[in-house]
């Protein structure tokens, strides 16, 4: 059976981590949500005396990138073990850089980031290729409008517990709870309209380039719009896979 690897890519607000969740629970993908990964990662009471981690750590409270050489390192090693489980795998909305998703593919970078001997550093696209052959590899965009993104940003209800997103609609606005696991119903932090505002200037600055990335090397991007409801998005993404 072909082994796949999805990314998919949008707009916060897009429903990647949704679409993500519904291939998972489905047909066979490991969800990799590498920002929860990371998180959890350099939180890790067993590592907290770590140099490394401890470094990473304090970058990942104060709100700056984490290293990006780190971030490729960790994410390339997990996903090799995702792979050799035989699952599909599946990414929302990373990479997150052009660094981390191609490595070096300017001058600049390459001088800064190649080894003693010159070598190039892989991105995580190569590690894909090595591990699940570049024709099952399929980039996938949620297309929706500006409009769309702000108005779900601005009424999403997350849960505290189980991080599930509630759909907001007539029947479901008045939630409180979670309607999986019971917990108390929340809005994230990086949902408010001053920190929304950056992470769709970081969105469009530095991922939204990792497309145009992945074009120049050969791959055709799945376009699908992502404004119906989620079950309707999830049932054309899976008509552009071979599953
Ligand atoms: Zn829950």
């Amino acid at each position: 059976m072909r082994k796949l690897a999805l990314m998919i890519y949008g707009p916060p607000g897009a429903g990647k981590g949704t679409q993500a969740n519904l291939l998972a629970w489905r047909k066979n993908f490991i969800h990799f949500d590498t920002g929860k990964y990371l998180e959890q990662l350099v939180h890790d009471p067993n590592l907290k005396n770590d140099k490394v981690i401890r470094r990473e750590r304090k970058l990942f409270d104060s709100g700056i990138l984490m290293t990006p050489s780190f971030v490729l390192k960790v994410t390339s090693d997990k996903t090799k073990e995702i792979a050799k489980a035989g699952f599909n795998v599946i990414f929302s909305g990373s990479p997150r850089t052009l660094f981390e998703a191609l490595g070096d593919t300017s001058a600049d970078l390459r001088k800064l980031n190649a080894d003693k001997r010159g070598n190039k550093q892989k991105g995580l696209i190569d590690i894909l290729e090595e591990l699940y052959g570049k024709k099952n590899i399929y980039p996938v965009f949620l297309k929706i409008d500006p409009t769309v993104s702000i108005q779900r940003n601005k009424n999403r209800l997350v849960c505290g517990v189980c991080a599930n997103a509630v759909l907001y609609n007539d029947a479901s606005h008045w939630h409180k709870t979670c309607p999986l696991c019971g917990a108390e119903l929340r809005r994230r932090v990086v949902d408010n309209p001053k920190v929304f505002k950056t992470r769709i200037q970081e969105y469009q600055k530095r991922t939204f380039p990792i497309l145009e990335g992945l074009k120049k090397r050969g791959y055709k991007i799945i376009n699908i719009d992502g404004s119906p409801l989620p079950y309707k998005v999830h049932q054309q993404i899976l008509k552009k896979l071979p599953i």
